[in-house]
């Protein structure tokens, strides 16, 4: 009976595995991902509007602190979804795109540095870490199950604060495009070849078929 679809698969209870009667979009950690993200929002394009670093970096400041909180409620309240996870991560990318932006209005010196951090940040690294729904796993942290060498690049600890902190640190730091840039492009690198390391893996496509006519009459 293997291989039909929607066959009873014997439910385990691990936490990196994705479960079917966990899944809602409303849960507590959601709610901050919801309330980190408008305030992130509010502050950045106040800031943008009042031209004011402070307030950039307090929307900075909320956006890695609330990021930081909702995926540790999700772990304490045992509500690790996948809807979540993907919320998170789509959210992670306009609060990105406000702070970066706003501060490249307010430092126009950065427009290079933030627009190849955008390109790695709001495209392959959202595709990245997307590529997580091809397996059952509940999110990206738990893609040391799939591949390690992907997990530690880009979603172990030392990961993840390498691909947000470091580029933003420094940028704000030093104001020197040159090695905003730098890190920038080599971010970009670290990506593209995560990317080919990904398609390597074949991500998983399911199976079954929607359609009830036969391929030749469909569409
Ligand atoms: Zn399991």
């Amino acid at each position: 009976m293997s291989g039909l679809p929607g066959r009873e698969i014997e439910q385990c209870a691990h936490v990196e595995c994705a479960h079917q009667a966990g899944e809602r979009v409303l849960t507590l950690a959601t709610l901050i991902t919801a309330a980190r993200t408008v305030a992130t929002l509010l502050l950045a394009l106040l800031g943008a509007h009042q031209d004011s670093l402070p307030l950039l970096l307090w929307a900075l400041g909320v956006y890695w602190v609330g990021d930081t909180v909702d995926g540790a409620v999700a772990r304490l309240t045992d509500r690790e979804t996948r809807i979540g996870a993907t919320l998170d991560i789509m959210c992670d990318r306009l609060c990105a795109a406000v702070f970066y932006v706003g501060f490249a209005w307010y430092d126009p010196s950065m427009v290079v540095p933030v627009g190849i951090y955008l390109a790695e940040f709001m495209v392959i690294d959202m595709f990245l870490s997307l590529a997580f729904l091809a397996w059952p796993l509940s999110s990206p942290n738990y893609f040391y199950l799939v591949d390690r060498q992907l997990w530690l690049w880009n979603w172990s600890k030392p990961g993840k604060a390498l691909n947000s902190a470091l580029f933003a640190v420094l940028m704000v730091w030093t104001r020197n495009p040159w090695l905003a840039g730098g890190i920038a492009t080599a971010l970009l690198t670290l990506k593209l070849v995560s990317m080919a390391r990904l398609s390597r893996l074949r991500p998983p496509v399911p199976e079954g078929c929607l359609q009830t006519l036969p391929a030749s009459e469909a569409a």
